[in-house]
């Protein structure tokens, strides 16, 4: 096993890989500890491992998969990691070649000024590229090169914690995270048992497929759910969620109902505002018909705007006109505020910008 694996061994794996390494089982431990807990990335600052240790770890370990590519901080604090992968899947070796390495982002949100117990959150990915391909998105542009393995996902958790102390996580990054689902509840275990990161404080987005969710729920998913739904609109939706063109949107809705059936745990639906595509009173009245009775709510996100891109920023008043006009209908609507847009305002475009 690749010591870049190391963010998933088991205790006694642990145990035994730090033997290897000349420390004492404990030491594993320990050195857990400093990455998950204290997020110190450096084995010289693990003040609670004795010095020979450190400097073997230093010369001879890879704790962390991949390698930090590239970091950019907006005013507001918000922090976006560009992390270079090896090529294969699995563990990850050190990756040489800056041009060709696979890359995803981890985005490092800091709490609100005006509400700073509410502590940071960090928005991880879960593939390199991605297979749905929804025309607005940076990240889908490119494909899907391949999934993260579990120790990829702890590992951006890892260098989020390094930045700051993490209180929960959202998984809108890189991805379609139901497509990589067995590793990712692998890297939530180990996030909530070593990071206190629960099911609480962890929103999975995807864009629904019927079939994945219903699966997932046979495992009782330690998580919040959120559906990329942008439309009501049959014909549109195919559009923009490209790999969801033949299953209906009437099919998407059942599965949410009957998530939320099973979990008792309301389902979000996100709709990404582009201007003249989905942000007009018709989109908004279609959208309240479809949702109309269940109990929900709806996060509204204008679009980020990517350059070349064909799509649009909506207007603030269409914005809050078509929030005012769910509200109306009787649904908890909220718009998402875009923290750091300065620093590569969508979702993979800092990988696209490289
Ligand atoms: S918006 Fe999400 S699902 Fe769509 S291409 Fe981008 S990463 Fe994939």
């Amino acid at each position: 096993m690749a010591s870049a694996e190391f963010l998933t061994l088991s205790p006694e794996e642990c145990a035994e890989r730090i033997s290897a390494w000349g420390g004492k089982p404990f030491h594993g431990r320990i050195l857990r500890r400093e990455l998950m807990q204290r997020g110190v990335l450096d084995p010289m600052e693990m003040t609670g491992l004795p010095l020979a240790l450190r400097e073997r770890l230093a010369a001879d370990a890879q704790l962390l998969p991949g390698r930090e590519l590239r970091r950019v901080v907006a005013r507001d604090g918000t922090t976006r990691l560009l992390i270079a992968l090896g090529e294969e899947e699995g563990p990850s070796e050190p990756v040489s070649d800056d041009a060709n390495a696979l890359t995803v982002e981890a985005v490092h949100i800091p709490a609100k000024a005006r509400d700073p117990e509410s502590g940071a959150t960090l928005c991880v990915s879960t593939q390199a590229g991605c297979p749905v391909g929804c025309p607005f998105c940076a990240s889908g542009r490119l494909g899907l090169a391949r999934n993260l393995s579990a120790a990829e996902i702890v590992g951006q958790f890892v260098r989020g914690r390094a930045l700051g102390p993490l209180r929960r996580c959202v998984v809108m990054g890189i991805g379609e995270p139901f497509l990589n689902l067995p590793a990712l509840l692998e890297a939530l275990a180990i996030v909530r048992e070593e990071m206190g990161i629960g099911g609480r404080k962890t929103t999975v987005s995807t864009v629904g497929f019927p079939d994945l969710l219903d699966r997932a729920l046979r495992d009782k998913p330690p998580f919040q759910l959120a559906i990329s739904l942008h439309t009501a609109d049959d014909d549109l939706r195919g559009q923009l969620v490209p790999a969801m063109a033949d299953i209906s949107i009437a099919e998407v809705l059942s599965a949410g109902d009957r998530w939320f059936e099973a979990t008792g745990r309301e389902v979000t639906y996100e709709i990404v505002l582009l201007e003249g595509v989905n942000d007009s009173p018709s989109q908004a009245d279609l959208l309240a018909r479809a949702l109309g009775g269940r109990r929900c709510s709806v996060n509204l996100i204008p679009f980020n705007s990517v350059s070349d891109s064909e799509y649009r920023y909506p207007s603030p008043q269409n914005v809050t006109a078509f929030a005012e006009y769910l509200g109306q209908a009787g649904l908890t609507a909220t718009v998402r505020r875009p923290r750091g847009q300065e620093v590569g305002a969508a979702c993979g475009q800092l990988r696209l910008n490289r």
